[in-house]
């Protein structure tokens, strides 16, 4: 296992009146605590958005499976589906699945955003409530 996050000078949780971390109150340069939210871990998650589409009649199902995993299919395509879908709302809950989770790293990592760097919040829904760091990365 890799070494265990240190509170950095950059962290993006560290109250710069004490520079303690705001999680764990951990001093810069000291390790966070085992339990500080601002360290995480890896995972592989596989998510199902189920949506009802208009497909080419003459298309079985098969060949529509094997198209849209086909190159010549860009997946885009999917978030204007799974944007119809969550339509009167505009929230994609209702369509949503989260099929597995599986560990991708047994290391330790900094939370998203728990530097100095910018969150990229790059979605194209309108959410019921706002997402976390955690899940905007
Ligand atoms: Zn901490």
């Amino acid at each position: 296992m890799a070494e265990w996050p240190k509170v950095l000078p950059d962290d993006r949780a560290l109250n710069p009146m004490t520079k303690t971390c705001l999680l764990c109150g951990q001093p810069v340069g000291a390790e966070h605590s085992r339990e500080c939210g601002s360290i995480g871990r890896k995972v592989r998650l596989v998510y199902a958005f189920e949506v009802e589409a208009i497909v080419p009649y003459q298309m079985t199902n098969d060949q529509l499976k094997a198209y849209r995993n086909s190159a010549e299919w860009c997946a885009v395509g999917a978030w204007a589906e799974v944007a119809r879908a969550s339509q009167p709302t505009g929230c994609p809950c209702a369509v949503f699945d989260c099929l597995s989770v599986e560990n991708a790293s047994p290391d330790p990592v900094q939370a998203p955003g728990a530097r100095s760097e910018p969150v990229r919040a790059r979605y194209p829904f309108r959410a019921h409530r706002v997402p976390s760091e955690w899940e905007l990365n």
